[in-house]
């Protein structure tokens, strides 16, 4: 088994996340992550709030619960260890106005099924205590989450991974995959590998490289964009740390809040607006590839009938600095638009089924020789090194049999 050839496809957080636990787990693996662009982390992980979440909101057994919870842990003491810049600063979770408390109190008793310690109902003069500025009636503080830089988490992953005897070999773009007589060969833009188990973790790309390794594409990425704005520095003393919305249930994204982020500043967002291109970063980004797969998807066209209301608000908030702080203003209504200035964005991998739901958990897809990561949506860059793990366990058992 030792010397079999792993061959991941993804240079995100996931991917080598997965080749470290890999080598750590079965040491004379010979490892080899192929990433398409010039440097890995560029797209989610690079991308994102850098936000440490804790396993709050996700449903009791679910593998986004589990993963998070033991992940968030996991990735603390990882970043404690090779000195990468993070925090615990907590978070507030307000609700701001009575119409909300019962959800307030529901993420309450979720956090608890889960495990999580230290979770406090507070009155307004106690979040005040936390965060002055704040408005609403009520906030849960969840102390365990903090701040953390990913892409220095990959540089880190990155440089164990080689110290292990693995390979990440950037400008690499699979376009190809064929069975071989044992194994898979895979052509990329570069050159062609050959390898006995695939690992997809292509993120935005996951649903195309599954079906390039003769998967029927069932559930399909639908990208979602989330632009930030950055808050005036004369203005950050508004925020301290983690400021979010009680998020609505009928939706994955947890609402536009105010992030602190560890190389200082601090952040508002991110919305979620459908995008035109599976990496398009700016309002105007269109791929036709991408726009047409989307357009032919019927999962789409469900989706879309089914929460109009909530897409098209997302839509305006997008074009609207004003709508966008009005948002923000619930939380913090001392923010104005003065105070805003235009951030950076990202784009999520949301997977969508068929009928028109968004998959909710983490979803993974094995087989004999290969196993496909199909939705690693936010948390799963706190929870990456807790699914790298889960991830070598699967493999190490099929390269066993
Ligand atoms: C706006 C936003 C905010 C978020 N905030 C948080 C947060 O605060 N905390 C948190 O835990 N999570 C957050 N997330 C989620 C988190 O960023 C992702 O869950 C995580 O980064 C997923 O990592 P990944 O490796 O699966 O994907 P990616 O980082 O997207 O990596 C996939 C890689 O695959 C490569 N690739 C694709 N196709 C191919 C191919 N054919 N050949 C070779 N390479 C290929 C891509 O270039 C890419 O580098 C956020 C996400 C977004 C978008």
């Amino acid at each position: 088994m030792a010397s079999k050839r792993i061959l991941i496809v993804g240079g995100g957080i996931v991917g080598l996340a997965t080749a470290f636990k890999l080598g750590l787990r079965l040491p004379g693996l010979r490892i080899t992550v192929l990433e398409k662009e010039d440097a890995v982390g560029r797209h989610q992980t690079g991308n994102n709030s850098g936000v440490l979440h804790c396993g709050l909101y996700y449903k009791p057994g679910s593998a986004k619960a589990r993963l998070s919870v033991a992940g968030i842990q996991e990735m603390i003491a990882f970043c404690r260890e090779q000195k990468i810049p993070h925090e615990v600063c907590g978070k507030l979770v307000v609700a701001i106005n009575d119409w909300e408390l019962p959800r307030l109190e529901a993420l309450h008793d979720r956090g608890r099924q889960n495990g999580l310690q230290g979770l406090k109902l507070l009155k307004p003069e106690e979040m005040r205590e936390i965060e002055p500025h704040v408005g609403g009636v009520a906030a849960l503080h969840v102390p365990q989450e903090g701040i953390v830089d990913y892409p220095s988490v990959c540089a880190v992953l990155l440089k164990k991974i080689q110290a292990q005897g693995g390979q990440v070999i950037t400008r690499a773009k699979v376009i190809r995959l064929r069975r071989a007589t044992t194994g898979w060969l895979a052509q990329s833009s570069g050159a062609e590998f050959t390898a006995d188990f695939l690992v997809n973790c292509a993120g935005l790309h996951c649903d195309r490289v599954s079906e390039l390794a003769g998967e029927r594409r069932e559930v399909r990425i639908v990208p979602f964009r989330g632009e930030y704005f950055k808050i005036k520095p004369e203005r950050q003393f508004l925020v301290r740390h983690l400021i979010y919305p009680v998020p609505d249930p009928q939706f994955p994204f947890l609402g536009v809040h105010f992030t602190r982020l560890i190389e200082g500043g601090i952040e508002a967002g991110p919305n979620a607006v459908l995008a035109f291109a599976r990496e398009g970063y700016r309002k105007t980004d269109i791929n036709v590839r991408d726009l047409a797969d989307a357009l032919v998807f019927s999962g789409l066209w469900r989706f879309l009938g089914r929460h109009k209301r909530m897409c098209w608000e997302e839509l305006k908030r997008s074009f609207s600095k004003r709508l966008f702080c009005q948002a923000l203003q619930k939380l913090v209504p001392e923010i104005c638009q003065d105070d805003l200035e235009i951030g950076g964005a990202g784009v999520r991998a949301q997977a969508m089924s068929p009928d028109g739901n968004l998959v909710q958990d983490f979803h993974f897809v094995r087989r004999h020789d290969a196993l496909h990561v199909l939705n690693a949506p936010s948390p799963a860059a706190t929870a990456s090194l807790a699914i790298g793990e889960e991830i070598a366990i699967q493999i190490e058992r099929e390269l066993s049999r």
